[in-house]
């Protein structure tokens, strides 16, 4: 293996080629369903123009998410064979609570059913009404849980970290004078904890750097403010910290891992993300605080030695955290993400850049500059996309935000059409498929109409909420397609 010009772990090619190369071959497949235009419009309909709603009887390459989607290595599912089943004190969880001192050199450790279990109880035990919550960038759930026990969040990112178009390597970085300006401010008694999220979900799975983690680290310890680190996409951090940021370029991941984890008095991560099995946890080494959470587990998610997973997920995720540990795995869904985004660069496709980790994502906003923003671009470029090609991605605009209390809508900062690379998951040609189809509806987007409401949750709108176009516009997408690729799929 050697390391191409940006330092992503591919293998030269004679060609001269600069692709991905999978480092793992693939044992067990799953079939997967291409099915005509006509038919993917009438499941779109059904599902309400939201992308959440269809099922996957009617998705080509599922890019939702890379929640529970990863490709899980011969070893994890060897792991879930042996597992000890007992309600308490089973010895698959020793073998976790050893995978958690190894891979985040931590000694204290509490097991929950799913990441957003961790921010419940981490956001109960922590967060008391009046309580202010600086961060790099809110993840949805993380949001939810914070204000449902009377917070209020503060997203100080850097003025960098919502241009689309950059070459900053560490657009997750928190804004450190912003930090300082919110705790003289509100004074440091009402500050309850600060939060870095690793490669910052919703911003495009971008990083932040150690120098930048250290700076919070120092501020925050300087006015007894406890660091709070969201670490369900930290694999992929490590990795670009590894690649971008060169005091670490000879370091291990797991050193890498080991240095993240030590700036923070509280990681908690979902299992989901970090190690392509159900589950989450929280970890600590600070005694203090592991006693104040503890109290949580048996009453919201099981007993402390299974916390709401099933025995065979907690072996499972043991194993997974070990090879997170594996530059060959951790930087296989970066390098694809990386190619595709290079290539949709390339063809004038406005993209998120530099690549982040989870996923390519598409500026809706520019994509489709002629929809409103009050009429969702990302929400309606997610569902044209998904007509076009059976490609399912994700809105992260305003459809992911919510009304104020006057019922309107909050503008989101930034329309994107989010395309995740689970793990391991897909190959080159698919990623080539993927992007040829997202090509084409770049040239047809003149075609592409808003989306409103017509059914609307209160909470979490975009998991359930129904939607229809604003105009006619899908039936002219689907003509427009058969007359540029007669009966193919
Ligand atoms: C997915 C995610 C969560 C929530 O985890 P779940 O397992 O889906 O509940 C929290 N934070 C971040 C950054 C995430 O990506």
């Amino acid at each position: 293996m050697s390391t191409s010009s940006n330092g992503s772990p591919t293998v030269k090619f004679f060609s001269g080629e600069d692709i991905p190369l999978e480092l793992h071959k693939v044992r067990i497949v799953q079939k997967l369903n291409l099915i005509p235009i006509e038919e993917r419009h009438k499941a779109i309909v059904e599902a309400g123009f939201n992308t959440f709603l269809l099922t996957t009887k009617t998705v080509f390459l599922d890019m939702l998410t890379d929640s529970g989607t990863n490709a899980m290595s011969d070893n994890q599912v060897a792991s879930m064979l042996r597992a000890d089943d007992a309600y308490a004190g089973s010895q698959s969880y020793m073998r976790l609570e050893e995978a958690i001192r190894e891979a985040f050199n931590c000694r204290y450790f509490l097991p929950v059913h799913q990441g957003r279990a961790a921010e419940n109880i981490i956001s109960k035990t922590f967060v008391k009404a009046g309580d202010v919550i600086p961060m790099n960038y809110h993840f949805t759930t993380t949001k939810a849980h914070i204000e449902i026990n009377g917070g209020t969040i503060f997203e100080i990112y850097t003025d960098e970290a919502l241009k689309v178009k950059s070459t900053h390597p560490f657009k997750g970085n928190l804004d450190i004078g912003k930090l300082k300006d919110i705790i003289k401010k509100y004074g440091a008694d009402k500050v309850a904890y600060v939060r870095m999220e690793a490669s910052t979900n919703l911003i495009g799975g971008q990083p932040f750097s150690i120098a930048n983690m250290r700076e919070v680290r120092q501020v925050a310890r300087e006015h007894g403010i406890m660091v709070v680190l969201d670490a369900s996409l930290i694999g992929e951090n490590a990795w670009f910290i590894k690649q971008r940021e060169p005091e670490f370029r000879d370091r291990s991941i797991k050193e890498i891992l080991h240095e993240m984890i030590g700036l923070a008095d509280v990681t908690y991560f979902s299992s989901r993300k970090v190690s392509s099995t159900r589950g989450g946890g929280i970890a600590t080494n600070n005694e203090e605080i592991y006693k104040k959470l503890k109290d949580w587990i048996p009453l919201y998610e099981g007993f402390y030695t299974y916390g709401g997973m099933s025995i065979r997920e907690v072996e499972a995720m043991a194993v997974g955290l070990i090879e997170t540990l594996d530059e060959s795995i951790i930087s296989q869904s970066p390098s694809f993400i990386r190619y595709m985004v290079n290539e949709l660069d390339r063809l004038g496709i406005p993209v998120v850049t530099p690549a982040g980790g989870l996923g390519v994502h598409i500026d809706a906003g520019q994509f489709l500059s002629h929809v409103p923003q009050t009429e969702y671009p990302a929400g309606a470029l997610a569902a044209a996309y998904f007509l076009v090609s059976g490609v399912r991605g994700m809105e992260r605009g305003t459809i992911s935000s919510v009304r104020d209390a006057q019922g309107k809508d909050v503008l989101a900062d930034i329309e994107l059409l989010r395309l995740a690379m689970p793990r391991r998951v897909f190959t080159l040609s698919q990623v080539k498929y993927a992007t040829d189809r997202l090509h084409w509806l770049f040239q047809n987007r003149h075609l592409v109409g808003g989306l409103r409401f017509y059914e609307e949750p209160p909470v979490l709108r975009f998991f359930g909420g129904k939607l229809e176009p604003t105009t006619p516009w899908p039936e002219k997408l689907v003509a427009k397609f058969r007359a540029d690729f007669g009966n193919s799929l």
